[in-house]
């Protein structure tokens, strides 16, 4: 499937935000965002003047898509699912991003970014209710287990994902047993649990003109 294979530190950059999306390298004084903290580009030092409604709310859009790395149209297909589901439709939207597969296995520590979460899920890595399964943007349920598959529990980048995700915790809404390499989503994140700062307002916004 088609993604973003452009540098990830020049999307932080745009949305003036540490979007976290290379691992290591984002708590280390590497960071292109804590060195150059202004947009990339020829123009991207200028002080802007007034910022439109409508450029808020489409950098709020950009932003949370490239925080969970997932396409235009596959992200207007969240949003459709959000609008037809119980409940606020932002909300909901984040839920549903939250459920991916490879969002889960960057939260349970079995990567140290989403996108190495992505990778690592589409090499059939992980199994979920004991199956085997490679497809990232895969929903998650309540109940169920995602395992490091056996033959994968060696590798480097599982293991020392596995050792520095103390440095942002695993959300009380996911347990995991290290020693078995296998986490459980236990209950769908309330709002206040997802704590990037979003305003997902904002995409109701531009998604309802
Ligand atoms: Fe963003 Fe991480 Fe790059 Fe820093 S190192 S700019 S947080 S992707």
């Amino acid at each position: 499937m088609a993604r973003y294979t452009g540098p990830a530190c020049k999307l932080c950059r745009r949305e003036n935000l540490k979007l976290f999306l290379k691992g290591d390298r984002c708590y280390s004084d590497k960071c292109s965002f804590e060195r150059r903290p202004y947009a990339p580009g020829q123009h991207g030092q200028r002080r802007g003047g007034k910022i439109s409604d409508y450029r808020l709310q489409l950098r709020e859009k950009q932003k949370v898509r490239r925080i969970y790395g997932v396409l235009e149209k596959q992200f207007r297909r969240y949003y459709s699912l959000a609008e037809k589901r119980k409940g606020i439709t932002g909300t909901n939207l984040l839920i549903m991003l939250e459920r991916r597969l490879d969002n889960l296995v960057y939260r349970m520590g079995f990567a140290s970014s989403r996108r190495q979460a992505r990778q690592l899920v589409s090499h059939g890595h992980f199994t979920v209710n004991n199956r085997k399964v490679d497809i990232p943007s895969y929903l998650v349920n309540v109940g169920d287990v995602i395992q490091v598959r056996e033959k994968s529990r060696n590798l480097k980048v599982i293991q020392e994902a596995m050792e520095t995700v103390v440095r942002r915790g695993i959300p009380e809404w996911i347990e995991v047993d290290k020693e078995s390499f296998k986490g459980v989503l236990k209950e769908l994140p309330k709002r206040e649990d997802i704590t990037m700062p979003i305003q997902e307002q904002l995409i109701v916004e531009l998604y309802s003109k």
